[in-house]
């Protein structure tokens, strides 16, 4: 559920009218409600009650300031996956101390700044990278705290490029090494064994290859807990949310409206299946949501350039293009495109929807159905809080579009559109060239 509606003919995020937010900031613009990452964090907190349970947002989401701010003021803790992303956190007054660190290409720096920072455990993805992190905290004479990422080999029938749980994958350590894994740790004098973590994969839509995965970690976690007294099991991320009828979904109705058995992955459904088996380990535990936190509070905002209509083929061409939100193509995502003026007495129109950069992947949209609109009008790209923005480039020379949070009637731009000196400033002609 969200909080993106039409009142009267117009779009709105919470209360606020996104046609006033275009006017005043410009497009494209990513739109985020607040009240919707709020309803997120505290259904999956709500769902796991009763457990230890430390939800730890995964930053590489959406890392803007005021959305970490945001579920930091909500209680959140994070799991980066870079020091960039911790210096996030910190520039955003969240706590490293209740944080962790993923990545299977951690830096000696990356390490050296985390142990400094007083992160609470490092998520180890290989036997190198445990070697390292010792070295690290030798030199600093500190003991970090860790936890082995395992793979449990199972399939999250999910989309292939965001398949992280198999043996195919670059990810954690197999479960069948992850025993061996744990002796060696034991015998890092800097290295403190606490917890034993996974992660499968993103926009899982089902419940059951999460159950299959604690059902083969769990004797894992029974074990470790007598042998070396680990603390926590991390149970990753990777909550699937409703990308093709994302408006519809916001309403509480479109939910009891889908068949039992049908009915998307909900927080609710996902913490009754796995609350079981973690009672009986009586561990703390994580979750490392990102994407089902904040896909459905953001939306990207883009207007209309041209309608160019060719032969059997329509194309609807926006200012938003693959560099601002490049999910559609690279991993063939669907979003909801939906005019911010819905008229209804207006016909349909069948079209690509596409931005204007030199790529024939800058398409957000095939054959499309959707209300005809015309230049100068907005439409608006639905669930686009997750892995839009943060992945953004500039490629064309297209400045990095601005970010803006609601509130209620409240909204401020959170991040400003670049400008070209921006984008330039870095950059120099050597002296011979001159
Ligand atoms: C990406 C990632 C997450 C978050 O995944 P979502 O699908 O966005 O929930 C959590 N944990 C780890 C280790 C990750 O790499």
């Amino acid at each position: 559920m969200h909080h993106f509606h039409y009142a009267g003919q117009n779009l709105h995020c919470e209360s606020v009218d996104l046609a006033e937010v275009a006017r005043l900031y410009g497009t494209p613009t990513y739109v985020y409600s607040a009240a919707t990452i709020a309803d997120n964090y505290q259904r999956l907190s709500n769902s796991l009650k009763g457990l230890d349970v430390r939800v730890c947002y995964a930053v590489k989401a959406n890392s803007n300031l005021a959305v970490i701010r945001h579920l930091s003021n909500l209680g959140s803790s994070f799991d980066f996956a870079s020091a960039g992303e911790m210096r996030r956190v910190v520039a955003a007054g969240g706590s490293v101390r209740t944080s962790v660190f993923a990545g299977v290409g951690k830096t000696e720096t990356e390490i050296r700044l985390a142990l400094e920072a007083g992160i609470a455990s490092f998520h180890v993805e290989s036997e190198p990278e445990l070697a390292r992190i010792n070295h690290v905290a030798g030199k600093l004479g500190l003991k970090a705290a860790i936890a082995i990422r395992v793979n449990p080999d199972v399939d999250a029938n999910t989309h292939a490029k965001i398949t992280t749980g198999t043996s195919a994958n670059k990810f954690g350590i197999p479960i069948r090494q992850a025993a061996a894994a744990y002796e060696a740790a034991s015998k890092y004098p800097n290295i403190s064994i606490q917890g034993v973590q996974t992660h499968i994969g993103s926009q899982i839509t089902e419940v059951a290859p999460f159950v299959r995965t604690l059902e083969k970690l769990a004797p894992l976690a029974a074990e470790l807990k007598e042998r070396y007294r680990i603390s926590y099991i991390s149970i990753g991320g990777g909550i699937g949310v409703v990308y093709k009828d994302a408006l519809a979904s916001g309403a509480a109705a479109w939910w009891d409206a889908q068949p039992e058995g049908t009915r998307p992955l909900t927080p609710e459904a996902y913490g009754a299946a796995l609350a079981p088996a973690l009672r009986k380990l009586a561990l703390k535990v994580l979750v490392e949501p990102g994407r089902s936190m904040v896909a459905n509070s953001g939306v990207l905002i883009t207007r209309v350039e041209y309608l160019k209509r060719g032969q059997g083929k329509n194309f609807l061409i926006v200012d938003a293009a693959m560099n601002d939100l490049v999910r559609p193509a690279m991993y063939d995502s669907y979003h909801e495109i939906v005019p911010l003026h819905r008229d209804t007495t207006r016909r349909a129109l069948v079209a690509d929807v596409v931005g204007p950069v030199c790529e024939n992947t800058d398409t957000f949209a095939r054959d499309r159905q959707i209300q005809e609109v015309g230049e100068g009008e907005y439409v608006a790209l639905m669930s686009a809080g997750a892995y839009g923005h943060v992945m953004a480039s500039r490629y064309n020379t297209r400045p990095l579009p601005a970010e803006v949070l609601v509130r209620g009637s409240s909204f401020e731009q959170v991040t400003a559109r670049e400008t070209f000196e921006q984008m330039i400033a870095n950059e120099k002609i050597p002296a011979f060239l001159k």
